[in-house]
């Protein structure tokens, strides 16, 4: 199998200016990598190193996570300006409603704009640890929807992204109503919509018909976790709600003692996965490499997507 993500490494410094409108409105998938700010500078300079050796497959745009509670404001910004200055690629910074009222809301937004920031995830968050529910704070916003509002009236230009969930969000207590309120977000002004990871095809195809039935016409980006470590997704998938398909889940019980093993059944999976939904014409894969670059490149470099839009 050929490698398509092989475009012009000039190519992502030339679209370093890049919003989401712009990047999906090319006709190859638009390939996104989503990273944490890890917590020291050793873990910084090995992130780093990471994300320049995906930066051969020439993605689209690099994100980077919000922490849970607000609690890396500074850290996200921070690697934002990193994405761009130093590996010149476009930056995406996902942001939350937690913890914060609407004018420090609209001060944080007014920095990443100066940073050079072009892209942002717009994201209600999770309830901070200690409380069961989320509860937004006084003069604080309580949806993902109204964050994205404020963002489209503060900063007209900047891309908007949002979160979407193919397997129904797990506070929402119908698929159908957690879908009215996608279109929501989608209505104030998101530009794209990204996933909860998923490991069933057939469950974000479905979702994808019932997206396309409620008249959202945006770009629906699969999200994509490399499975590397079976201890860890089951701890990722039992918060996110997400279904580990039952023969992959035997097979990766039975490698539990074979970290290697492991690594192999997860990758080979997310080859076929990622090239299914290629086939399928998704308009871009957003991958959670969760830091590291080695199941990314493997998946990265046995993908065909001149495959996509057949
Ligand atoms: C691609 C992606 C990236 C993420 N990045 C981060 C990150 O960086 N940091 C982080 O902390 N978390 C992140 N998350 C997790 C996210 O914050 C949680 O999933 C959170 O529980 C919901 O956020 P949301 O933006 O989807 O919320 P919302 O869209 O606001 O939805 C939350 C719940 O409320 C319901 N709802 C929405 N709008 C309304 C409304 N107007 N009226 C009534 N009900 C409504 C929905 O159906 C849903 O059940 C990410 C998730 C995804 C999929």
């Amino acid at each position: 199998m050929c490698c398509v993500f092989h475009a012009s490494l000039t190519g992502s410094f030339e679209s370093s200016k890049m919003r989401l409108r712009e990047l999906f409105g090319s006709s190859r998938p638009v390939l996104s990598i989503e990273m944490f700010p890890p917590k020291t500078p050793a873990g910084d300079v090995a992130v780093k190193e990471s994300l320049q050796r995906l930066l051969q497959y020439s993605p689209g745009f690099i994100s980077c996570t919000y922490g849970a509670g607000g609690s890396t404001q500074e850290r996200t910004l921070w690697w934002c300006e990193q994405i761009l200055s130093e590996l010149g690629c476009p930056a995406m910074a996902h942001f939350t409603c937690v913890g914060a009222n609407r004018e420090q809301l609209e001060d944080w937004l007014d920095r990443a704009v100066s940073a050079g920031v072009q892209n942002i995830m717009a994201l209600r968050g999770d309830a901070p640890q200690g409380q069961d529910e989320f509860r937004a704070v006084t003069g604080g916003l309580s949806y993902a929807n109204e964050l994205v509002e404020l963002i489209r009236n503060r900063h007209p230009d900047l891309g908007i992204g949002v979160a979407g969930y193919p397997e129904k969000h797990l506070e929402a207590a119908t698929a159908e109503e957690d879908l009215q309120n996608l279109k929501r977000k989608v209505d104030s002004g998101a530009d794209a919509v990204f996933t909860q990871l998923f490991f069933s095809n057939e469950c974000f195809l479905r979702f994808r018909e019932r997206y396309d039935a409620a008249g959202i016409t945006v770009p629906l980006v699969p999200g994509i976790m490399p499975i590397t470590d079976y201890a860890r997704i089951q701890k990722i998938t039992a918060m996110c709600g997400t279904a580990v398909p039952a023969d992959l889940s035997e097979r990766l019980q039975a490698a539990q003692d074979d970290p290697d093993q492991q690594f192999r059944i997860g990758v080979e999976f997310a080859v076929t996965q990622c090239q299914q939904l290629i086939n399928e014409g998704v308009p871009g894969i957003h991958f959670y490499a969760l830091n590291r670059s080695a199941a990314c490149e493997e998946i990265l470099s046995s993908l065909d997507l001149t495959a996509h839009g057949d």
